[in-house]
């Protein structure tokens, strides 16, 4: 079995053909798909679209830093957070992108939603671009009070190795998938296993047969297998190991 760690089901785009992608999905062995909201807006459509597929989809609340703004109404997320089926608070990060907002905002935005993780006792699913440096720098305040992943971890190996150091989970994408991806390729042959997650991060990332907009959570098998070959493991060795890991991180018990 596998299970999709970061899935934007919540995205409009999935709206019409949700059913769909959920059959194919269960069709090719996924047996749990986590959905992060992202903005204020996608707070009440991840609510019900999960509420949809009960033990199935389950979703994870909080303000993404391209969302982040002043005056954000942090009640409204903290609502949903209190919700019986929450699984983590993400995804929430830091992105020094050009275009995004400012760094103080989006610094303030991630410190108060890791308070709420220590608050209310739940993982954190990381998003961070360009940043990697003073992420760490922060994460490491709450060592050992907050577990989570680093989303699509993008950075180099010794970067992955102080997040692992931190007690974080690292996600492997469709960027795995592409055969000059030599840094992600890399990152996949090092990392301990009992630290690696799969996810699709659909819509949003290709895989090497897929372009982003189609790409869907029955995706995770190629980046399953793709990590299989870098590894040298067999494929069902890759999909125990990520599903374990991924159930006990979010505490699925199904
Ligand atoms: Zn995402």
């Amino acid at each position: 079995m596998l299970i999709d760690t970061h899935c934007h089901l919540n995205d409009s785009s999935f709206d019409e053909r949700l059913p769909e992608v959920i059959h194919r999905a269960k069709k090719h062995e996924l047996c749990a798909i986590i959905v992060p909201a992202y903005d204020l807006e996608s707070l009440s459509r991840t609510h019900r679209v999960c509420d949809h597929y009960p033990d199935f989809l389950f979703p994870v609340y909080g303000i993404h830093p391209w969302y982040v703004q002043p005056n954000i109404n942090w009640n409204d997320l903290v609502f949903f957070i209190n919700q019986p089926h929450t699984k983590a608070i993400g995804e929430i990060g830091l992105d020094h992108s050009e275009g995004c907002p400012s760094h103080d905002l989006q610094r303030e935005a991630l410190m108060i939603q890791l308070e709420y993780a220590t608050t209310y006792n739940l993982p954190v699913i990381i998003h961070c671009r360009k940043a990697y440096e003073p992420l760490y720098e922060i994460l490491k305040t709450y060592k050992g009070s907050i577990e989570g992943v680093i989303h699509s971890f993008s950075s180099s190996k010794e970067m992955m190795f102080k997040f692992i150091e931190l007690g974080y989970y690292i996600s492997f994408s469709g960027s795995v998938t592409r055969s000059k991806a030599r840094k992600y390729h890399m990152n996949a042959k090092h990392i301990p296993l009992e630290r690696m997650l799969l996810e699709t991060d659909s819509p949003c990332i290709a895989t090497e047969s897929t372009v982003a907009s189609q790409v869907e959570p029955r995706h995770s098998g190629e980046i399953a297998q793709m990590i299989s070959q870098l590894r040298n493991l067999p494929y069902e060795h890759i999909c125990d190991i990520t599903t374990q890991n991924a159930k006990h991180l979010f505490r699925i018990h199904n």
